[in-house]
Order: structure tokens, then sequence, then C-alpha cells
């Protein structure tokens, strides 16, 4: 047992074992098809206009929760390239049809609208050399600028396929967005409809099949408060958050799978002379492990509860300080095994296209049906990537087109039986 410092999400990339090496037929079979070659010709042929897309995508604003208006730049973009029953749900994904000879299997796939920058940021994009610039440009106006040449790859070259193919610019991906977009497309939008999903996310040509699962709270301590002096002998709300973040620094958890904790932010107070009536923390737990975020998740609510306890006991007031513990984010924990055949085929994929075939780990919006047991994953959208979720995100598009094809080729690849 090791204790971990909790981190942001990493994506750590682990070698492909040696079960990954048998190549399904499917992806190096599909390359000799002469249609599926000119799918993948046209998709290189026109990443000029794929990211031209992508910036035309990203200098439409998407703070979050505001996603409408990049929503309805998708939705006409859907509908020009020929989607059926193109529509927007009631949370504002936007989704089109392009269907084979049955309506199963049925393929989505997905890019997201949302961005982390908060209304009024500036979204021009700066174009220097081969490098792109702006916030969001490669998180993830590059996955929708894919998801959008897949569809006109296999228009052009007429591709037929045997399932059916529903293409998503989803909501609320990032952060407090908390997977809204995904929530509804499984539990209602397309419940029971989806046999397999990828999301296009970010940049590179990385597979994500291990969906590390989020937990966080906003906690707050509450009690009558008082003047420092003259109240001397109260409770203290603060005292009883620094009990419990002390407990909660102690807590262990396990290394593999690699499961965190954070108490990110505090807050409270009334004055340098008050005793509080309030203190508030936010706390974040991480893992790709359901059970283990579960029970790290069981503990700090324990670390918590008896902070208060030994705060009142202290002051000899029962139940003179109280908590509140308000979960404002949850994203689920989940994996597709690398011996599934969604994951088979996106290694074959990447192979046969000459690209790295390494599985990682990440935080998407395919965690929401590895969740439901669902074969998912996420992609990466080609060219290379930084400063993802700050102003100076860039975007680098040598050889981006390898992204392109690759998402092409896969969608034609889990499109069949
Ligand atoms: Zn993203």
């Amino acid at each position: 047992m090791q204790r971990i410092g909790a981190t942001a999400v990493i994506v750590s990339f682990l070698s492909a074992s040696a079960l990954a090496q048998e190549k399904p037929a499917s992806a190096a079979e599909l390359m000799k098809d002469p249609t599926v070659k000119a799918a993948l010709d046209a998709a290189r042929a026109a990443e000029p206009q794929t990211i031209e897309d992508q910036v035309r995508f990203c200098e439409v604003a998407a703070p979050p929760f505001k996603e409408t208006a990049r929503g309805t730049l998708l939705k006409t973009t859907f509908e020009q390239l020929g989607l059926q029953n193109v529509r927007v749900d009631k949370v504002g994904n936007v989704l089109g049809d392009r269907l084979g000879q049955g309506a199963r299997p049925r393929f989505v796939i997905a890019a997201h609208l949302d961005t982390v920058f908060p209304e009024a940021t500036d979204v021009t994009v700066k174009r220097d050399g081969v490098v792109l610039r702006g916030p969001g440009i490669g998180d993830d106006c590059r996955g929708l600028a894919v998801l959008v040449s897949i569809v006109r790859a296999l228009k052009q070259a007429n591709v037929q396929t045997p399932g059916s193919i529903t293409f998503v610019a989803d909501v609320g991906e990032e952060g407090l967005g908390d997977l809204r977009g995904m929530k509804q497309l499984f539990s209602e939008t397309m419940k029971g409809e989806i046999d397999r999903f990828v999301s296009i996310d970010g940049t590179g040509v990385s597979i994500t099949n291990v969906a590390v699962g989020s937990h966080r709270y906003r906690v707050t301590f509450k009690g009558p408060g008082g003047h420092s002096f003259g109240a001397f002998g109260l409770a203290n709300p603060i005292g009883a958050m620094g009990r419990a973040i002390a407990k909660i620094s102690e807590l262990q958890v396990p290394s593999h799978p690699k499961t965190t904790f954070n108490v990110g932010r505090v807050g409270g107070g009334t004055s340098v002379n008050s005793i509080p009536f309030e203190g508030w923390m936010e706390v974040d737990m991480r893992s790709s492990d359901p059970a283990a975020l579960a029970s790290v998740d069981a503990n700090f609510h324990k670390a918590v509860d008896s902070a208060v306890v030994e705060e009142n006991e202290r002051w000899g007031k029962p139940r003179m300080i109280t908590v509140t513990k308000d979960l404002v984010g949850d994203r689920p924990a989940g994996s597709t095994p690398e011996s599934a055949p969604v994951v088979q085929s996106a290694l074959a994929v990447n192979r046969a296209l000459g690209l790295a075939a390494t599985l990682g780990e990440g935080s998407t919006d395919a965690n929401l049906p590895m969740s439901l047991k669902i074969p998912a994953l996420t992609i990466g959208a080609g060219g290379h990537g930084s400063g993802t979720h700050a102003l100076e995100e860039a975007f680098d598009t040598t050889d981006s087109w390898q992204g392109t094809q690759r998402a092409v080729l896969l969608t034609i690849a889990l499109a069949r039986k």
C-alpha cells in the first residue's frame, strides 16, 4: 500500500501485451477493399478541410453549459453532409445517423462540444506555420473536426456498412458538466440502442480503454459562530474541517490501480476575531477501479463524520457542528478489457496504418458506457497537442491526417458484425 497525493488526470500508457499482438483479420483485410482504400485516401486528401473545420468550430465559443451555438454549427454541418435524422436531444447533444444494411450493430462515435473556458474568453484561433493556437483547439475542436471528416470520407468513397453509425457532438464532458451529455444519451436518447461506442477526444493516436472515475464533494461545516473572546468555548466549524483534512490526509489508497484523493479548495470564516459559523472544502477522489473508488469514498465520509464528533466532544457540545456533503461530480469508473473485440480492432487498425498501438487510461465520455459494460474506448484525433485546458492551447498539424485516417478505418471496422 502506498499513499498517493492527488494529481490531475494522468494518461499513462501501458505497452500492449502479447495478447494484443494477434491481429483480427478485419483491419488488414479491410485495407485491401478498394472502397475502404478510397475512403482513407479521401480522408488524407481532405485534411486541409478538416483543419479548416477545426478552426471554424473552435471560433464559436462553447463554455460549460452553453454549447448551443457550437451545437447548431455541428447540426448544420451534419445536415449538409447528408446524415439522416439529424436531431438535438433535450440536453443539447447533436445526433445524425448513417444507416447501414441493418440497424444493428449500432456504432456510436462522438466528440464533445464543450470547453473548460468561460464566456467572454477570446476564442480566435491564431496560425503560426503548422501550429494552431486557441482555447479548445485540440480538446475537443480537433475531435469535432475529425468526426465530420469521417462522415465526409465515407460519403465521398460511398462506403456501405453492414451496421449503422450514429455521429454525436455531445455536451457536458468537461468538469462540472459531469458527463451529462453521455448520461442523457445512454439513459434516454439512445437507451438500449448502442452496441459500441468511441469517443474522439484530444490529440495523438492513443487508445484509452480504462476509465478513471471520480467523485467530487463540496463539504460544508456549520455552527453558531460568535466572538473569538466573548464566545470562546463554542465548537468551531473550521476546527472540525481541520480535523477532517488531517484524517483525509492519512487515508491509505492502493497504488494499483492508482487511486487518489485531494482537498483542492477551502474557504469560510467571518473575521480573525470571530468563531466562524461556516467552513467549506472541495474534495476530489479518483480511481479506475469502481471498488477502490467506493472504498476511498466511504473512508472520506467516515473521516468527515468522526472529525465533527471529535470537534463537538472537544468543546462538550454534542451536535453543535453539523456537516453536509454535496456530491458535485460523479464520473463512473470502468474499463473495456484488452481482450474485447473493440480494443483488438482499435489496436489492429493502428498497426495496419503503421501507428503506435498502445493502451492508456483517462477520464472521458467513454467512462459512462464503460461503467455500463458497453464496449467503449476513446481515441485521440491525431496531430500533437499541448497546453490542454490553458488559454495557450496549441495544436501541431504535422501529419494530423494520420489521426483522421485512423478514425475513418476504425469507424468502418466497428460498423461491421
Ligand atoms: Zn476533451
